[in-house]
Formats: structure tokens, C-alpha cells, sequence
């Protein structure tokens, strides 16, 4: 990250294409991107080793957010660390963080434990999601001979598409959670279990907490974070309770099991839920998620109710379908107020306030807007002004400054769905880019064919409704460049037909992306 920028200052030029910019061989240990990253200052000197653990210091830092902010990753910073702990290992306390006993990150400062090079090329893949999975899959089919490596930090597989009919049991939890380990093993490829801290993008080295590793070319999909700030939480700390007390369940994993614990305890009151404005992850599932969960409280003749708090005038995707759903089955167990402006949420009152007024609630699930992973803030790879989705040229994928760096998933920032499908479609073709440009060929750009998509609305018996969508980009002769198009075309009949293909649906993915080798 901040890297690219020391390397410039110091005159630093990569060496051409192909070539490691250090020049030198692919196991060598990168250092800190200051003026001793020079190929001939590389490796052996003491004073680089310390450098380099000085580096991983201020990296460390920024990764655990203790106070110092991404600029600490600077040279000039990291120097002034330096200078006034008096030693290059980094200070004895961070300043903010008086409990804290800082302790040199040698995770940082070895090798990530990956097999040797052997491929023709290494292609790292940060992010083991929808993305990142068939990335890896993608690239291994189009070229055997590369190197793959996978880096997922969680170390199980869990699906957000299917999780809203796990939470009314109807289907199990090993449908949605699957082995990294069958992933990289069936389809070729590395998976290691790291989280990725920083990126140093002038050596194309990736730093996480299991170790550093060197890249030809990286894709980066690490998916969504949260933005609470429109509903006047800002504080780091009110930010984490609410989320623990009523977390939004739109990132896989411990999100989800905590709702699935309310639900089962839940005997009375209000249960909300928000739908956020913007482009958000999965825009039908708050609408999927309040039909099954008004669902599970009628089937149980629980006395209580769900209050799907809509920033929207009416359901962001397929309103005829969804409003009748609401009206046909619902009425008594689910209340839908759009246009609803959340200004403030007290955690320990349970009270949520909102342009209609104050409404106290038994339980929630706070779905809040949504903003690129703080992954790609933190590389300086973030655009400000498009809530800190990638910085890309959104037709060739690639980081604006840097053809070497891809990003996909929902961490894009073009206007299609943020969905699995479309994730999952747009991975082949970020693997045609890489592929195409390794051997000289240009890709077209992305045009997908209509992809089905299905939205349940009743869980006894399940139903859904479903749409078949298309995006991509189309030749303009009007303004002479490229426009973006997406269309929709709506099945807003509810079957158990499609009840049944949304499940069929879903495990064709899992069995594609972990267990079916192209
Ligand atoms: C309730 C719900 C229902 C949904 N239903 C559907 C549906 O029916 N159909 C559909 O198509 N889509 C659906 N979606 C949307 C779908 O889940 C997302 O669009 C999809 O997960 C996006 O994939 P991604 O790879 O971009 O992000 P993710 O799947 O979130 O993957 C990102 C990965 O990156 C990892 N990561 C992040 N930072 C780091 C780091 N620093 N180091 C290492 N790893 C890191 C994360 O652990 C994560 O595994 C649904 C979503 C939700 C929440």
C-alpha cells in the first residue's frame, strides 16, 4: 500500500513487465518499501532484516487498528517509530493502548508456508468467497500450469444464498458450509489460512499473519464491511456492540448462528429488520429474510412480529412479488414501512429511532449501508467518493494506477447486484483477463447471459418467486465508448417449483466451486 508511494519517492521503478520488480529471485525476502528496497540493498544486510520487521510493526498496527492509521505504514512514520522508540523493532507501547505490550510481529517477518515455486506464473487470490473460490477454479482450468494460491482467513466455508432458509430449518447447516480444504484439493489450487494485512504492490509481495508471499498477479475479493455512520454510530466501540447485540447477518459466519440463537429465544414483541439504501449485498434478501422469518413465527403461533424498516419506497427488487407475498400470508406477523430514515439506535434501551418516530423492539437484526472491505481502504486501493468500493477501471478490472492488481466480488464497484451469481459468473472472466494477458490477448469486455435468481417468500411449504437478470457492458454509438446495462425479467409467481430450484440452485454452486474440478 503506502509502499507504492515510498518507492516513488525513493526513484524506485519496476523493471518491466513480467519481472519481480526486486529483479531477483522469487523466495527472496522482501523489505520495507523504503529507500533500501533497492534490488542490491535486498536480503542480507541486519539493518534491511530490521527494516523489514519495522515494516511489519506499523503494519501490524494498522491491521489491529490500535491508533495508528494507515499513513503509519509510511516510510516517514515508520522512521519516526523508530526514532523515537530508539530501536527498529517498534515501540514499547503504542500510545493509544496502554494495556498493550507490544511484542515484534515475527508472524510478519518469514515466509508464509506455501509450497515452492513451480508454476508458470503465481496468481494470488485474497478472499474465499463466491469470488475468490471460482476465481481459483477459473484460473487453474485456463492454465494448469500456474501456481494458485488461495488466502481465506476464516477456516470454514459458510453461504450467505441459502442462509435465510437455514434459519427456519429448511435446509441444514452442512448444505451451507464447506471445506476450503476439498476446494484446493479437488480444483488444484493452494489455500492458505491467513489474513491479508497489507500489500506491497512496487515488489508484488502480500503480507498477512502467517507470512509474507510474492505474486505475478493478484485479484483481491474480500467482499463487504459495514458502514454504520448514517445511523449516527461512529465510535469503534458502540460499532462493535451493535453489532454484537444485533448483528446484521449479511457477512458469513458468526452473524448468521447469532440470529438463528434469537429466533429459537425469541417468545414475543417486535423483531426488526432494515433494508439499507444503496447498492447493498443481495438486494432481495432483507425482503426473503422477513418472509421467512414472519413464516417461522406464524407456523409457531409465536406472539410476536416483524418490522422490516425499508429505506426504499417499496422492495428494491421485485415489489409485485414480494408486496404479495406480505399481503397474502403475512398480514399480523409483518409490518413494512418504507421510506424510513434510521437516525439513531440505543443498544441497552432497545430502541431504534427512525423519521416515524421511536420504536421499541424485543429483537433485531441491524442490516446497515454497506462499503468495500476495509481491506482495500487500508492498501489505498479504495475510492472515498464511491463508499470505499475498489478504485478499478470498471471495465478491465484492474487497480487504476496498477494492471497487476484485480478486484472482484462485491468489493467492485460497478451498479450490477452485489450476488453470488453474479460473482461467481464474473470470476471466469477475471481469470480470462489474467490468462488473456499472459499470453499477449485482449478480453472483451463482460456481458453475461441471463442468470436465474430466486427469492423465497414462504417457508411452509417453501416457495419462491425468481428473476432472470443480465448485466454487462454494451458499444454506446452515441457517446462512442462503452454503457453498462443490466435488465431483469420478473417471475413474481410464487411456486414451490421454484422453491425447489432455489435449493437445487444453490447446491449446484457448492458442488461446482468445491468438489467439480473444470
Ligand atoms: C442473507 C443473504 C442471502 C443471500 N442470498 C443470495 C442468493 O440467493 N443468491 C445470490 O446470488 N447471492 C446471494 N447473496 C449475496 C452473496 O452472498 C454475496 O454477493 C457473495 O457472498 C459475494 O461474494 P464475495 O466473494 O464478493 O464476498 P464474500 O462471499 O463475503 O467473501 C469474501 C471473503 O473474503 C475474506 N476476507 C476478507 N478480508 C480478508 C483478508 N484480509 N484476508 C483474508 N481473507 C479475507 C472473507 O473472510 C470472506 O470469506 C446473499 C447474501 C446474504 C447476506
Amino acid at each position: 500500500m503506502a509502499s507504492k508511494r515510498q518507492g516513488k519517492k525513493a526513484g524506485f521503478r519496476p523493471k518491466g513487465n513480467g519481472t519481480r520488480p526486486d529483479g531477483g529471485p522469487r523466495s527472496a525476502p522482501p523489505v520495507a518499501g523504503d529507500r533500501a528496497g533497492r534490488s542490491s540493498d535486498v536480503g542480507d544486510k541486519p539493518d534491511a532484516g530490521r527494516r523489514q520487521v519495522l515494516k511489519g510493526s506499523a503494519v501490524l498496527m494498522t491491521g489491529l487498528g490500535l491508533g495508528f492509521g494507515r499513513g503509519a505504514t509510511s516510510a516517514k512514520e515508520a522512521s519516526a517509530i523508530a526514532t523515537a522508540s530508539g530501536t527498529a523493532a517498534g515501540p514499547a507501547s503504542p500510545p493509544s493502548s496502554p494495556g498493550f505490550t507490544w511484542r515484534p510481529p515475527s508472524a510478519f517477518a518469514r515466509q508464509a508456508e506455501v509450497p515452492g515455486f513451480r508454476g508458470s506464473a503465481r496468481v494470488v487470490v485474497v478472499g474465499g468467497g463466491w469470488s475468490g473460490l471460482e476465481v481459483a477454479r477459473q484460473l487453474k482450468a485456463l492454465k494448469p500450469d500456474l501456481e494458485v494460491v488461495l488466502i481465506e482467513k476464516r477456516a470454514t466455508f459458510f453461504s450467505c444464498p441459502l442462509s435465510n432458509l437455514w434459519l427456519v430449518d429448511r435446509v441444514s447447516l452442512d448444505v451451507l458450509t464447506h471445506s476450503y480444504h476439498d476446494a484446493a484439493r479437488n480444483n488444484g489450487y493452494v489455500w492458505l489460512q491467513a489474513a491479508v494485512v497489507d500489500v506491497d504492490r512496487e515488489r508484488r509481495v502480500v503480507w498477512t499473519d502467517e507470512g509474507w508471499l510474492t505474486y505475478d498477479w493478484l485479484v483481491l475479493a474480500p467482499g463487504i464491511d459495514y458502514d454504520y455512520s448514517p445511523f449516527g454510530v461512529v465510535d469503534p466501540g458502540d460499532m462493535k456492540r451493535l453489532q454484537a447485540h444485533f448483528p446484521a447477518a449479511f457477512k458469513p459466519g458468526s452473524e448468521h448462528l447469532t440470529l438463528k440463537r434469537k429466533l429459537e429465544r425469541f417468545d414475543a414483541g417486535l423483531f426488526i429488520l432494515t433494508a439499507p439504501p444503496g447498492n447493498y449485498r443481495c438486494l432481495p434478501a432483507p425482503y426473503e429474510r422477513a418472509c421467512m422469518i414472519a413464516a417461522y413465527l406464524k407456523e409457531n403461533d409465536i406472539e410476536g412480529k416483524v418490522v422490516l424498516l425499508d429505506s426504499r419506497p417499496e422492495p428494491g427488487f421485485e415489489p409485485d412479488g414480494i408486496r404479495k407475498a406480505f399481503r397474502d400470508l403475512y398480514q399480523g406477523w409483518l409490518d413494512y414501512v418504507p421510506n424510513t430514515r434510521i437516525t439513531g439506535i440505543d443498544v441497552d434501551r432497545q430502541r431504534i429511532e427512525t423519521n416515524h418516530g421511536v420504536i421499541a423492539f424485543a429483537d433485531a437484526a441491524i442490516y446497515p449501508p454497506v462499503r468495500g472491505a476495509r481491506l482495500l481502504e487500508r492498501l489505498g486501493i479504495s475510492d472515498p467518493a464511491r463508499h470505499h468500493f475498489a478504485a478499478i477501471d470498471p471495465v478491465t478490472y484492474h487497480v487504476k494506477d496498477d494492471d497487476r492488481v484485480l478486484v472482484g466480488g462485491d468489493a467492485r464497484p460497478m451498479p450490477f447486484v452485489k450476488a453470488g451469481f453474479a460473482a461467481n459468473y464474473e470470476a471466469a472472466h477475471i481469470a480470462r483477463i489474467i490468462t488473456g494477458r499472459m499470453d499477449g490477448r485482449d478480453t472483451e469486455p463482460l456481458k453475461s447471459p441471463g442468470i436465474m435468481c430466486y427469492v423465497a417468500v414462504n417457508a411452509y411449504p417453501l416457495q419462491s418467486i425468481a428473476f432472470k437478470i443480465s448485466f454487462g457492458w454494451e458499444f454506446d454509438r452515441e457517446s462512442g465508448g462503452m454503457r453498462f446495462v443490466q435488465k431483469a425479467q420478473a417471475f413474481p409467481r410464487r411456486s414451490r417449483a421454484l422453491g425447489k430450484a432455489n435449493i437445487r440452485w444453490g447446491q449446484g454452486m457448492f458442488q461446482e466451486m468445491f468438489y467439480t474440478p473444470l
